[in-house]
């Protein structure tokens, strides 16, 4: 089963590759390899990026910068990273556009959710940067809500670990791996997959997600094609 239209989230902190800050360009040309793989199978593909890689908000607050100063920058840093990502599709031949939920319109078209759709039903790869306009929120959040607004099927969190495990598989050798779990057991089994906010947008508005390992080439168009790899979070 092929997903007809799919949001992707990355992590700022995927962007970074093998360096400790930043962007990489070697990272960034790698997945949008990936990416045009997904939209020659003619699949629309929406995507939300973090910031995390340059600016993290709560880290600015805990270090005594006021905490809507430091999500401002947070929010403008996803727009950099969106910036950075359209070079590398485009480069890739993939046509984009980049959309900011903060007003930036010499750099990026302000978010119109009819556009979007517009340019997803024209085969372009949008782009949704500044999170989601709004201080004390995260990416995720930013994704489940453009996801639910452009009714998307589903949203692929692209990772670093391939799926959710009953403990942190970094630290747990015993942990194990679900194949798919239901939005209740996540809060039940208190896993985390999103923080709070996103997860029950997400759970409300009935918006499966899967995590998966967005750094083996060939996951995304594996895992946006229906195969099962990952772990599928649905109702
Ligand atoms: N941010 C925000 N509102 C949003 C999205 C993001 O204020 O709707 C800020 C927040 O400070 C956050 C930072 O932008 O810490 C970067 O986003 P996030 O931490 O979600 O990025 P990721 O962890 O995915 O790289």
């Amino acid at each position: 089963m092929q997903y007809n239209r799919i949001l992707l989230k990355l992590s700022g902190e995927a962007l970074m590759g093998e360096r400790q800050y930043g962007i990489d360009p070697k990272r960034l040309a790698e997945y949008a390899e990936e990416i045009k793989s997904v939209t020659e199978k003619g699949i629309e593909v929406a995507i939300v990026i973090g910031g995390g890689n340059i600016f993290r908000g709560v880290a600015g607050a805990s270090k005594g910068m006021d905490r809507v100063q430091g999500d401002h920058m947070g929010m403008l840093a996803t727009v950099i990273n969106g910036l950075a990502l359209q070079s590398a599709l485009e480069d890739a031949g993939i046509q984009t556009r980049l959309q900011s939920a903060i007003k930036i319109n010499e750099v990026a078209e302000p978010f119109i959710r009819r556009k979007a759709i517009r340019h997803l039903e024209k085969g372009r790869v949008v782009i949704f940067g500044g999170g989601t306009g709004n201080p004390y929120f995260t990416t995720d959040s930013a994704a489940v809500l453009r996801a639910i607004e452009i009714h998307a099927d589903i949203i692929l969190k692209g990772t670093r670990v391939d799926g959710i495990y009953t403990a942190d598989p970094e630290k747990d050798k015993k942990a194990t791996k679900f194949d798919f779990i239901s939005f209740e057991d996540v809060i039940k089994k208190g896993l985390k997959v999103m923080d709070t906010t996103a997860f029950t947008l997400s759970h409300e508005n009935e918006l499966p997600i899967i995590v998966f390992d967005m750094n083996t080439p060939g996951n995304l168009i594996r895992v946006a094609t229906g195969e099962q790899i990952g772990t599928k979070v649905n109702i």
